[in-house]
């Protein structure tokens, strides 16, 4: 609540007045381009997590700066538009619902309500979360992903679904399943972050 009555603050230095500032975005690393994963198409990222980076994920994610996840969003929105145009949908891959509750927002949400913003695409919540959180699992469940399952068919269409970092690609790779499984003809996955 308190970050609706504040003006914002940036994200990367505290200056106030702005999500995030220019110098703290001039400073952010472009990502470096990796095969995608598993069953999707495409996967585009926006920034490579390494510098100042980690720290802005985890205070847009944790730190009451989600107010940066929307600018960041239209950024991701206008690499998509540059690369691979407009898609027809774009959704996110939905964090856990106790996350969700103790963070009081889904920052992929957010990511895509930006990316939509950007690029005239519908937004549609596709995807339901099975099961517990990626962070904290062992590597060889990590690998194995989260369960997804798919709200709505979307026969035939492109769907773009954003997720914040790209890590193993598990959590990509198991939404896309999903999408797929409801009809989706192509996806494309976009993310904020790409571990290098
Ligand atoms: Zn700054």
């Amino acid at each position: 609540m308190l970050g609706l009555l504040l003006p914002h603050r940036c994200a990367g230095c505290d200056i106030p007045g702005t999500p995030l500032c220019i110098d703290c975005a001039a400073a952010l690393p472009p990502a470096p381009e990796r095969p995608p994963p598993a069953h999707l198409d495409r996967c585009l990222a926006l920034l490579a997590y390494r510098g100042p980076v980690p720290d802005l994920v985890l205070r847009a994610k944790n730190g009451g700066r989600h107010g940066v996840l929307h600018p960041l969003g239209r950024a991701m929105g206008s690499l998509l538009l540059g690369s691979e145009g407009a898609p027809a949908w774009v959704t996110w891959a939905p964090t856990t619902a106790a996350r969700r509750r103790r963070r009081g927002h889904d920052q992929a949400r957010l990511l895509a309500g930006g990316v939509a913003r950007a690029t005239g695409a519908r937004p549609v919540a596709a995807l339901r979360r099975h099961g517990g959180a990626q962070a904290g699992r062992s590597r060889q469940d990590r690998l194995a992903g989260p369960g997804f399952s798919a709200r709505r068919r979307l026969e035939g269409a492109t769907v773009v679904v954003v997720d914040d970092v790209w890590t193993t690609g598990a959590t990509l790779s198991a939404a896309a399943r999903a999408l797929r499984s409801a009809g989706v003809a192509r996806v494309v996955g976009l993310t904020l972050a790409v571990r290098p």
